[in-house]
């Protein structure tokens, strides 16, 4: 049975007619940029998430940077975030001229929250957890060490679409949070896509200034800003695709739940644990495997397709040696970069598959 890791076909299949009518529409109204399908996008998104502003932009890189920009974070300054994620949660913080400052995980892959004090210094601007795989990072612990420090909180939310720490939503817990509709993320669009969301006004009016050259109003440009849009093609897709999204979210909770019946008790894996009083969205499902490397080769030869999020820690990366970082700092991230591996998930995954999928680790330990 072949298993790609995603499948973005199934999904447009299922919901073809709202897609192509949505593409058509855009066309039709010549709303290329900007325009009535990224106003109706930001509203649909911002009432729906439950947060007053939503400023669409080209991805989710730019929505970090540009909350960072417009916050006044600059170069001699300090942004703490996690030493497992995205390139794009640290690129940022070097392209505002600041120095990303990585902390190891915790048991749930997210940053270690008893790390955080001891690395703030009187540099420090901003701490900008991760919700990685969709599992919230201990953010309640993570706004009062903010709050005592009066540091900024930005959450990295690109793969946490209505995620839930006690019973709120993440992305609300900060002075902003970005996301990404990257076509494979929770959301996704069919090319490049992103938003900011924030309760900040202020904020808000100069984060849309800046992802359009600086302009509110065309051509009376307040500052220089860059151009970061919100593609009205996107955002028609992603208007069509939102009515479905906490279904899909469900959906890939359920398929978790069997990926955990049925590898239960494998001693050879460890399954991923869940936060207490958290709602997870399952962007991905990463097991820790012994003999990770032939496991997956394994798998790949039934044709189960299988990744590894991510292969190297951004503090090991070529990109920061020239930050000197002691890898010492780095211990549970690093013996998590030999046994991660990313299970295929998403809504339209069958029961089936999972099955078979499950069947095949645990041939594979011949248990
Ligand atoms: C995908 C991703 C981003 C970047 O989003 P793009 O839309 O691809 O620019 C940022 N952070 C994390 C954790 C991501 O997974």
């Amino acid at each position: 049975m072949k298993i790609p890791f995603v499948d973005l076909k199934v999904q447009y299949q299922s919901i073809k007619k709202d897609i192509d009518y949505a593409i058509a529409s855009v066309i039709e109204d010549t709303a290329f940029i900007k325009g009535k399908y990224v106003q109706q996008f930001e509203k649909e998104f911002s009432e729906l998430y439950g947060v007053k502003h939503c400023i669409g932009v080209a991805n989710g890189t730019d929505a970090i940077y540009i909350i960072m920009k417009m916050l006044g974070i600059k170069e001699g300054d300090e942004v703490i975030t996690v030493a497992n994620s995205w390139i794009s949660t640290s690129e940022t913080i070097s392209q505002t001229g600041a120095t990303p400052i990585f902390i190891d995980v915790d048991e749930y892959f997210t940053i270690d929250v008893s790390k955080i004090e001891s690395k703030i210094t009187h540099r420090t601007k901003a701490i900008m957890p991760v919700h990685l795989y969709g599992q919230m990072a201990e953010i309640d612990t993570i706004k009062q060490i903010c709050e005592k420090y009066n540091l900024y909180l930005i959450e990295d939310c690109a793969q946490s679409h209505f995620s839930e720490y006690q019973g709120k939503r993440a992305g609300l817990f900060g002075i902003a949070s970005t996301f990404s509709f990257f076509p494979g993320k929770n959301l996704g669009a069919y090319g490049d896509a992103g938003c900011i969301l924030t309760n900040d006004d202020s904020l808000a009016e100069k984060c849309r200034m800046y992802s359009t050259h600086g302009a509110l109003v065309k051509h009376t440009h307040i500052i220089e800003g860059i151009n970061s849009r919100l593609d009205g093609l996107q955002a028609g897709i992603l208007s069509a695709k939102l009515p479905y999204i906490l279904k899909w979210t469900a959906e890939r909770n359920q398929k978790a739940d069997l990926y955990n019946k049925y590898l239960a008790g494998i001693e050879n894996i460890e399954l991923p644990k869940v936060r207490p009083n958290t709602k997870h969205s399952y962007h991905l499902y990463v097991i820790k495997a012994e003999r990770r490397d032939e496991l997956r080769a394994f798998l790949q030869s039934k044709e189960i397709a299988c990744e590894i999020h991510y292969p190297t820690p951004l503090p090991f990366m070529k990109a920061y040696e020239y930050l000197k970082i002691d890898k010492n700092d780095f211990k549970v991230v690093e013996e998590n970069q030999q046994k991660i591996l990313s299970l295929p998930i998403y809504p339209e995954l069958s029961e089936d598959q999972v099955l078979y999928i499950s069947n095949s680790i645990k041939d594979f330990y011949e248990v």
